[in-house]
């Protein structure tokens, strides 16, 4: 059997880190990866990160702290999440900005931003890191390589799948890992977990919810993590936290990244269209800015879905609701997409959506009456036209998740916990191997990312210490 000090499971956002810091101290490090590539959800991930007192504000004269993170935090998610975790991510968080500076990464533009896709901080306090996530996995490629050159001792093993963990005396000793057809034990002093979530997992979202929705996630990451932790005893939290992502168009065939073809975020283009349920009735205020009130609007819908409804009128009168090239919008409603349908009466727009014909007309008809008289049933204040010239256009959203919030029950050194509270000795977890529920009920601007890479450090750090 092969023997590492520290075996870290997942090469991914928060593993990659976890191993550079452990090698950086001398350690003989195991980088184990299912994937035949290392940077896990990075492949798909937009990559903003959220940090406080950084020296990118610093120059931009945006002044911020750790304290001003947390409380917004507390004002954003309320409370929900586990909040000594938080507060050391919150206070850790600068240090992880100046450390991927430091390996290449940038932020672009070269400041902080509000993100207007989820509530908004208090202050600008997110990056947009240049190239999405693939900027993050040049990044982290140049430091494994930096690393190797400065003699670092990081074997990557990929296309290696942890299976479960080896034990003594209730003491993890390092795992099993199926390897080419082929399984192998691999024994260590310490074991890292950053397996990530189960967003690729369909099996998993039906376990814990019942459903599966609309999913942007590897097809690697299907939280092995938990069950070969449940194997040994551990246990999970959050298990009862979801929330989808306010909004996307499915595009078939396009990019992971498809969502972003839709512009219905108030802060970047007001609503000229209704939004019914896939019953076919109005549910909520289209121009609602409240982030967490959208999307606990379309959470209750049946399947997280719902339509987008606007006439001919609207199509020529407003900003464009889709980012595609004209021609391309018109193919869309040409072809065989049923997410994107056109007709010339509400029946026959009905009927293509698959949903009920009497409340679609009802929807359509209520909102034109209030629109007349600039009063909304919703309360909703933008009204600039009804909905009454033929064709009629309807384009299917989803409300889709992008990560997990239950995971790895751990402690504030994110120590893997069992049922009882007890610590699983020598087996640690970051990243969305521990869920992201612990940032609370909600999602914090760049939290997920910048907590997995602060979290990944910190375990390199100090594990065996
Ligand atoms: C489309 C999209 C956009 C996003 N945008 C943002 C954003 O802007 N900001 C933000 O904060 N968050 C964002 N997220 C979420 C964030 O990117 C992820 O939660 C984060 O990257 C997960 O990091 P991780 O290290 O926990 O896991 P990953 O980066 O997923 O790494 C886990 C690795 O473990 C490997 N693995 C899994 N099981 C095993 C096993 N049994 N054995 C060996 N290896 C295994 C996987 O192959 C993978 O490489 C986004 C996610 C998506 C999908």
């Amino acid at each position: 059997m092969q023997n590492h000090d520290v075996i870290v499971v997942g090469a991914g956002t928060a593993g990659i880190p976890a191993a550079l810091e452990a090698a950086k101290r001398g350690l003989r490090v195991a980088l184990v990866e299912a994937a035949d590539d290392i940077g896990g959800t990075l492949h798909l991930s937009t990559a903003s990160i959220s940090a406080a007192g950084t020296s990118i504000q610093q120059r931009n004269a945006i002044a911020d702290s750790p304290d001003g993170h947390f409380a917004d935090y507390q004002r954003i998610n309320h409370g929900t999440g586990f909040a000594p975790l938080v507060r050391r991510w919150v206070d850790e968080a600068p240090e992880t900005i100046e450390w991927l500076l430091s390996i290449g990464w940038r932020s672009d533009p070269d400041t902080a931003v509000f993100a207007p896709e989820h509530d908004l901080y208090a202050v600008p306090r997110t990056y947009r890191s240049s190239g999405l996530g693939l900027g993050v996995i040049a990044a982290y490629r140049d430091a494994l390589d930096q690393a190797a050159a400065n003699g670092a001792r990081i074997e990557i093993m990929t296309g290696t799948r942890c299976t479960g963990f080896l034990t003594h005396d209730g003491r993890v000793t390092g795992i099993r890992a199926q390897r080419a057809g082929t399984e192998i034990e691999l024994g260590g002093d310490a074991v890292i977990v950053t397996a990530g979530g189960f967003s690729g997992s369909d099996a998993k979202w039906r376990d814990f919810y019942g459903f599966s929705p609309l999913r942007y996630g590897l097809p690697t990451v299907v939280g092995d993590g938990i069950d070969a932790v449940r194997a040994i005893g551990g246990t999970t939290w959050f298990d009862d936290y979801v929330l989808p992502n306010f909004g996307a168009v499915r595009d078939i065939g396009g990019p992971p990244s498809a969502w972003i073809h839709s512009t219905i975020l108030p802060a970047i283009r007001q609503p000229w269209e209704i939004y019914v349920n896939l019953e076919g009735e109005r549910f909520m205020r289209e121009d609602e800015t409240h982030i967490f009130a959208r999307e606990r609007a379309v959470q209750r819908q049946t399947d997280w879905g719902f339509w987008v409804v606007y006439d001919e009128g609207v199509r020529w009168a407003s900003p464009p609701l889709l980012k595609f090239p004209p021609e391309t919008v018109e193919e869309k409603f040409s072809g065989p997409d049923s997410d994107y349908v056109r007709a010339d009466s509400i029946a026959e727009l009905a009927a293509a959506m698959g949903v009920p014909a009497d409340p679609l007309a009802r929807s359509i008809r209520f909102y034109n009456q209030g629109q007349a008289v600039g009063s909304d049933m919703f309360e909703r204040e933008h009204l600039p036209a009804p909905i009454e010239k033929p064709p009629f256009y309807a384009v299917r959203h989803y409300g889709y998740a992008i990560s997990s919030y239950p995971g790895i029950r751990v402690d504030e050194s994110l120590a893997a916990l069992r049922a009882d509270g007890s610590r699983i000795e020598g087996l640690h977890a970051a990243g969305e191997a521990i869920g992201i529920g612990f940032l609370g009920l909600g999602f914090l601007s760049g939290s997920i990312v910048s907590s997995a890479i602060t979290f990944g450090r910190r375990l390199g750090r100090t594990v065996l210490a």
